[in-house]
């Protein structure tokens, strides 16, 4: 069976019948329609030979060869978020199958070729995402937090992935099957505008930002409004206000597509007669490089000791939360960018905003590479999710180009 790309559009449009509703997808991790979802997906990896088995982590492997070792991994996740696009995660499956057919139909390949579905990539129901993956990569260490969560219904999520025979108690047993690949591949949506705006169809994926979240409280004094004359006032929102404004400034300079958010400024007593005594504000900022990151902080740190300054408030910083940039690996983004090119004509390089599966894998040490392909208006996680057929069916072709151009590398007979 040669690659036949139209065919991957085609069964996406068949997933989207069967596990979607006027809302848009509704294969939420752990539920259901989920369920449906990869019995789906075993009936059409079934014509492949390539054979099936489900890990410690819920996560769902099929593979094409003998055993484990220096294989090539293909993945993607079928879950959705409620009222889901049609492309997000589930692209990356079914193009992978359709890589799968073409490998099958040409024998026994030279290294295991494995399809893998990631359980609860979007972590929807329990607010907790890249479950499958980072169980896999051994990143899962909060399994005490873990047991805690529950769903909306009260359903605790030791309890919902108990009913898919999975327990947090081995889940991190999934390592076994990330022991010795060779190499990992992804193709995804891009889910944001960059690729639509230069006018190509696909990219390079760099690799995930590193994320700093910061909670930064400034404190001034409630005051009245009409009898404090302003040069006697301490403002907790005019620090607050600068800094939001400030960090525009600071990713321009940092530069290199770094990108600072303030989502968020609450004030209290946050009444219209009274100066603000308290602002807690919220602040996210991202860079595919640690020092820029770093340097990111320092600065908008800086910024705000001087608006304290001007403003005579207090200012204190809380880290909320902060992940390292991950980066992909150089030979395998030579080959991504190589692929590309041949069946798209030019390429591009461009970091990832959110994380995905493959942050995991490669986090845990084998060897990465993302493909993205063009998202219209940017929109994803929502039924507007769109992309072009045309650009679906290059996506693919992209893909299997790589694959074989990874295989060549990974075969023994290559010296790898
Ligand atoms: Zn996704």
């Amino acid at each position: 069976m040669p690659l036949d790309p139209s065919r991957t559009v085609s069964e996406l449009g068949e997933l989207r019948e069967l596990t979607g509703d006027e809302d848009g997808a509704q294969r939420v991790a752990w539920t259901e329609t989920w369920e449906r979802a990869r019995e789906w997906l075993r009936d059409k990896v079934a014509g492949t030979g390539a054979v099936e088995e489900v890990d410690e982590a819920g996560n769902q492997w099929f593979t094409l060869g003998d055993g484990r070792e220096n294989a090539l991994l293909l993945g993607g996740h079928i879950d959705s978020v409620p009222n889901g696009g049609w492309l997000d995660g589930c692209l990356n499956v079914m193009a992978a199958v359709e890589v799968l057919r073409r490998i099958a139909e040409e024998g026994t390949p030279p290294v295991p070729v494995r399809l893998v579905n990631w359980a609860d990539e979007e972590g929807a129901r329990f607010g907790r995402s890249l479950f499958g993956s980072s169980a896999a990569a051994g990143s899962m260490r909060d399994q005490a937090e873990l047991a805690k969560l529950s769903d909306r219904d009260g359903v605790s999520l030791p309890e919902a992935v108990g009913r898919y025979g999975v327990s947090l108690a081995s889940a991190l047993q999934a390592h076994a099957q990330l022991e010795g690949a060779g190499a990992y591949l992804e193709l995804h949506i891009e889910q944001g505008p960059v690729l639509e705006s230069l006018g190509l169809p696909l990219g390079v994926v760099l690799g995930t930002f590193g994320v700093e979240r910061s909670r930064i409280t400034w404190r001034g004094q409630a005051a009245h409004a009409g009898s404090t004359p302003m040069d006697k006032r301490r403002d907790a929102l005019a620090g607050a206000a600068k800094l939001a404004l400030a960090i525009r400034d600071i990713a321009r300079e940092v530069g290199d597509g770094a990108v600072c958010t303030s989502g968020g400024v609450v004030c209290r007593p946050g009444i219209v007669t009274s100066v603000v005594e308290t602002a807690e504000q919220l602040l996210d900022q991202r860079h595919l490089d640690v020092d820029k990151l770093a340097r990111l902080l320092a600065l908008a740190k800086e910024s705000a000791e001087r608006f304290a300054e001007e403003e005579n408030v207090g200012v204190e910083w809380e880290r909320l939360w902060n992940i390292e940039p991950i980066l992909f690996d150089d030979e395998l983004i030579a080959l991504a960018d190589e692929a590309i090119t041949e069946v798209a004509g030019s390429s591009h390089r461009l970091p990832s905003g959110p994380l995905h599966d493959a942050a995991e894998v490669a986090r845990a040490g084998v060897p990465t590479v993302m493909l993205f392909v063009q998202s219209l208006r940017g929109l994803s996680h929502t039924k507007l999710e769109d992309t072009k057929p045309e650009h679906l069916e290059l996506s693919v072709a992209a893909l299997d180009r790589l694959a074989s151009k990874t295989l060549a590398r990974l075969a023994p007979s290559s010296g790898v």
